[in-house]
């Protein structure tokens, strides 16, 4: 959106490996997102998109490679490393899930401040301050003493991205934030998302939404098996993909029967 490939490196992913026993399910990703950049990243499913996001944010461990904020942290993954060692990665960046995984015995506003006061251990009016503005912001001012069963799918994703926006990240990573919405709440969440791009945020986004991936996406990163097949800015790659496996999944999405 905001054409900032010339901007600085935020983030750097290099050589990242990761296998669940013998499945190699990454074999050695490379990308790059640069400050105020909106990365979509697509593919296939099971070609490891969910697995490479959860290692950017200490989710999971790589077996191998680096995953490199500009400014640090910088991890360098090996064989046996602890969890513990991968969690300085959520200084930088901060997810929001397919589902929204809010706690279901929490308020909204409970849910939005729990990381901020008891992880990041910040001043309690700040954080209500900070709470109250996110809310209003994505209109739910009215919500904040409601339990997320009382919200449509729509609502409570919002919440999610609130969620997220409190812990200040300097990266974003979206996984297929609308896939398990109801088809008429999917727009008011990629509305959302839609201004954060415009306002500059940096943000990787999994996404099967390829008319949103052209709308709000500078590069695309196209996964298939484990690996990056293709790359490139979001107007050429999904108009004009060069690579014959992106050219059979556009081909696929667009006619799916
Ligand atoms: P995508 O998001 O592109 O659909 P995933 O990263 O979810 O792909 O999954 C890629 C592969 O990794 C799949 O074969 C999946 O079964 C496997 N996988 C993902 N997470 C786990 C896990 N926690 N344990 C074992 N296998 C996993
Ligand atoms: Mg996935």
């Amino acid at each position: 959106m905001s054409q900032n490939n010339s901007a600085p490196a935020l983030l750097t992913v290099s050589g990242l490996h990761k296998a669940f026993a013998d499945n190699q399910v990454l074999k050695g990703i490379n990308f790059t997102v640069h400050a105020g950049e909106v990365v979509a990243l697509i593919g296939p499913s099971g070609s490891g998109k969910t697995t490479a996001l959860r290692c950017l944010n200490g989710l999971e461990i790589p077996n191998a490679g680096t995953v490199a904020f500009a400014g640090g942290p910088e991890v360098q993954f090996t064989a046996g490393m602890k969890p513990k060692s991968a969690q300085v990665l959520r200084q930088r960046s901060a997810m929001v899930f397919q589902g929204h995984h809010l706690f279901p015995h929490f308020t909204v506003l409970q849910n939005v401040t729990a990381g901020p006061l008891e992880v990041q251990k910040r001043p309690r009016e700040e954080v209500l301050d900070q709470a109250t503005a996110l809310l209003a912001r994505v209109g739910l001012a009215d919500k904040a003493q409601a339990y997320p069963s009382s919200l449509s799918g729509g609502q409570q994703q919002r919440v999610g991205i609130v969620r997220a926006l409190m812990l200040k990240p300097d990266l974003l990573l979206f996984d297929e934030p609308t896939s398990a919405l109801d088809p008429e709440l999917v727009g008011e969440v990629l509305v959302v998302i839609k201004e954060l791009a415009q306002e500059g945020w940096s943000m990787v986004l999994v996404t099967h939404e390829l008319a949103f991936a052209r709308d709000v996406a500078d590069t695309v990163v196209f996964m298939d098996g484990g690996v990056v097949v293709e790359t490139g800015p979001a107007s050429q790659v999904l108009s004009t993909p060069q690579n014959p496996r992106t050219q059979a999944f556009m081909q696929r999405l667009l006619h799916p029967f």
